[in-house]
């Protein structure tokens, strides 16, 4: 089986628990206002990877692992490639290494279950809670973040939850109301993240010919940021959390 890889980074340390290997998948469906990543977004881009290569270099870093560490599937989209994912993860387990789904939220189809059946945490990007928002954030109906959020409740699976803030668009005292709501739904959260707007990913978008849509928007402000992660309510869980932060 061959997946389309966008790049890797050995030695991850903040997507997800401890030291992991993040293999950044390519494709992504979505086209969010503010994305770090739009050479990652062409399906046919970035080059081919076989489970055998995803064994080796997730092996290669398996000493700096510890108890929390692994890997991380992340993107683009990685549920894009739903069946290579659920392949890869299980052939991850065989060899003792456990592996995290950093998913966007825009994207389901007949092979998310499988993958997430197979995964341990789930990143989950949480683009804006409110329905209209979401789709102007990231081209795409929130209806799969729901879908999404059902299988993840549905396999009992745990969850760390992000969200960028951008100035003047999600920045404010009721956003984080309204995420607090919205993440109720969510069964068993062990991290709420809150990630600034930066704009280092600008110049990319120059050389790819690509418009940058938040142009003039500045990265969003420390403290500012800093009190709104002060508001954020993680839900009561009823379940001992599987990842120890
Ligand atoms: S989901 Fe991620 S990779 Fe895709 S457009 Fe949005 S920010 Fe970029």
């Amino acid at each position: 089986m061959i997946g389309r890889l966008h790049s890797i980074e050995t030695f991850g340390a903040v997507d997800g628990p401890g030291i992991r290997t993040v293999f950044f998948m390519q494709g992504c469906p979505a086209r969010c206002l503010y994305c770090h990543n739009p050479d990652s977004w062409a399906a046919d881009g970035g080059r081919d990877i076989t489970i055998e290569e995803i064994l080796h270099w997730a092996d290669r870093g398996r000493p700096y692992y510890g108890d929390k560490g692994g890997v991380t599937f992340s993107g683009g989209e990685p549920l894009l490639q739903g069946e290579f994912l659920a392949a890869a993860i299980r052939a991850l387990g065989e060899i003792g290494i456990d592996s995290a789904i950093d998913a966007s939220g825009t994207y389901t189809d007949e092979f998310t279950e499988e993958a997430i059946r197979a995964c341990k945490l789930v990143l989950l990007d949480i683009k804006h809670p409110l329905a209209d928002r979401f789709e102007i954030i990231t081209g795409r109906p929130q209806e799969e973040l729901l879908k999404l959020i059902d299988i993840i409740n549905r396999n009992g699976k745990h969850v760390w939850i992000r969200n960028v803030v951008v100035p003047d668009i999600n920045d404010m005292e009721e956003d984080i109301a309204e995420l607090n709501r919205f993440i109720r739904q969510i069964r068993y959260i062990d991290k709420v993240e809150l990630l600034g707007y930066h704009t280092m990913a600008v110049n990319k978008y120059g050389k790819l010919g690509i418009t940058y849509r938040l142009k003039g928007v500045p990265p969003m402000d420390g403290e500012k940021l800093n009190h709104l992660k002060q508001l954020v309510e993680i839900p009561e869980t009823d379940a001992v959390s599987q990842v120890e932060l």
